[in-house]
């Protein structure tokens, strides 16, 4: 294999220009030695919060923890069900299961996002709450669902942790349902150097609650008052992400400069197939996901062009290893099926230039001859 001309992924890159700010901050929590929910770790909350449009923020461990602390803050019973999707990261799904609930999958749509026509089908008397999934940073078509939802009384948990700031009818994600859920991770386009997470919410109760979950229960240094592990954003991620908060409407925009440069330029191409945006969302790109003939066959040629690419996800959730207990097979869900045989993700950060994506676009059309 020849090295790598346009990585899959290029952190390095995202830090070269920033990282004497960068590396200011860390210096300056390291002066301070508030380790723990030190100052920077409130402000990125406020900040956080102002970003998505909601009341409240709190920060924690990783997005994992914060789908967990999502639906314990919400309150399960044994039996009870979440409508959710099979196509995403698996901790979508790990969420309900730890809590003790039912996942109930549903089908997606072509833009790899839960059909809401299919949400009802899946209702039962034991149904709670719906995780939507913006998926690639996608935002869900988020109507029907929430009007589902108040028919119904369920909670709506989102799993915002692809889609920081993305918009659908002029409304950023993470303050349509009771909760969003966001990850930090390195990979997520607003990303610590390490693991993070956030929840958002306008409901102070729930406010309360999670501030006091992350904390191993203490409502005060020497008041326990409910059994929770620690799951805190550290103060140093937290200083690294207020350093990153005010890069990151600029970063999107790159992204999505860079994504709708490969729709206007992998068009034509019959053997390829991707959403394009519809009226009034603003989709964020954590991923640029295609679907193509040959999947694997256009990866391993990209692979010998020098271009990284990457599969999210091959393994839909109910036929993983873990997933196989919830009692589907394959043939449950069709569309998730057939995309996860196709969908292959190009690189789209904002750091790429346009002779990369040029280079990328020729190989693609060299494969197909196109
Ligand atoms: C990354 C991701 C998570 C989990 O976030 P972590 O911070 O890695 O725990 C959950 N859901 C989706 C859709 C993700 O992409």
């Amino acid at each position: 294999m020849p090295p790598l001309k346009v990585q899959y992924v290029d952190l390095a890159r995202q830090h070269a220009p920033i990282k004497a700010e960068l590396m200011a901050a860390v210096g300056e929590v390291i002066d301070q030695g508030q380790f723990i929910l030190g100052e920077q770790v409130s402000e990125f909350e406020r900040r956080f919060a102002d970003l998505c449009g909601v009341r409240f923020a709190v920060g924690v461990n990783s997005g994992t923890d914060a789908l967990i602390f999502a639906l314990r803050a919400v309150g399960f019973k044994a039996g009870d069900e979440v409508i959710t999707v099979p196509n995403s990261f698996v901790a979508s799904t790990a969420c309900i299961r730890l809590v003790g609930a039912q996942p109930v999958f549903v089908d997606v749509r072509e833009d790899y996002n839960i059909d809401p026509t299919r949400i009802a089908g899946a209702m039962t008397a034991r149904t709670k709450a719906i995780i939507p999934v913006h998926l690639t940073g996608r935002p869900c078509d988020m109507d029907p669902i929430l009007q589902l939802a108040r028919e119904k009384g369920l909670h709506v948990i989102e799993d915002c942790a692809q889609a920081v700031i993305a918009e659908y009818k002029g409304r950023r994600v993470g303050s349509f349902g009771t909760i969003g859920c966001f990850s930090m991770h390195p990979l997520k386009t607003l990303n610590a150097c390490g693991d993070g997470g956030v929840l958002t919410t306008n409901d102070s109760q729930v406010y309360e609650r999670l501030k006091t979950m992350r904390n191993i229960g203490l409502r005060t240094r020497d008041d326990c008052i409910m059994w929770s592990p620690n799951s805190r954003l550290d103060t140093l991620q937290a200083a690294i992400l207020l350093v990153k908060l005010k890069y990151l409407e600029q970063w999107t925009e790159l992204r999505r400069k860079n994504a709708h440069y490969y729709q206007s330029q992998l068009a034509g191409i019959p053997q390829l197939q991707f959403p394009t945006e519809p009226d009034r969302t603003k989709s964020v790109y954590h991923t640029f996901v295609v679907q193509a003939d040959r999947r694997d066959d256009l990866r391993d040629f990209l692979a010998t062009r020098g271009i990284g690419s990457a599969i999210h996800y091959p393994v839909p959730i109910h036929l993983s290893t873990a997933g196989k207990e919830l009692g589907y097979s394959e043939g449950s869900f069709p569309v998730t099926e057939r995309q996860a045989g196709r969908i292959l993700s190009l690189p789209v950060y904002p750091e790429l230039k346009r002779t990369d994506l040029d280079y990328v676009i020729s190989a693609i059309r060299e494969f197909y001859q196109a």
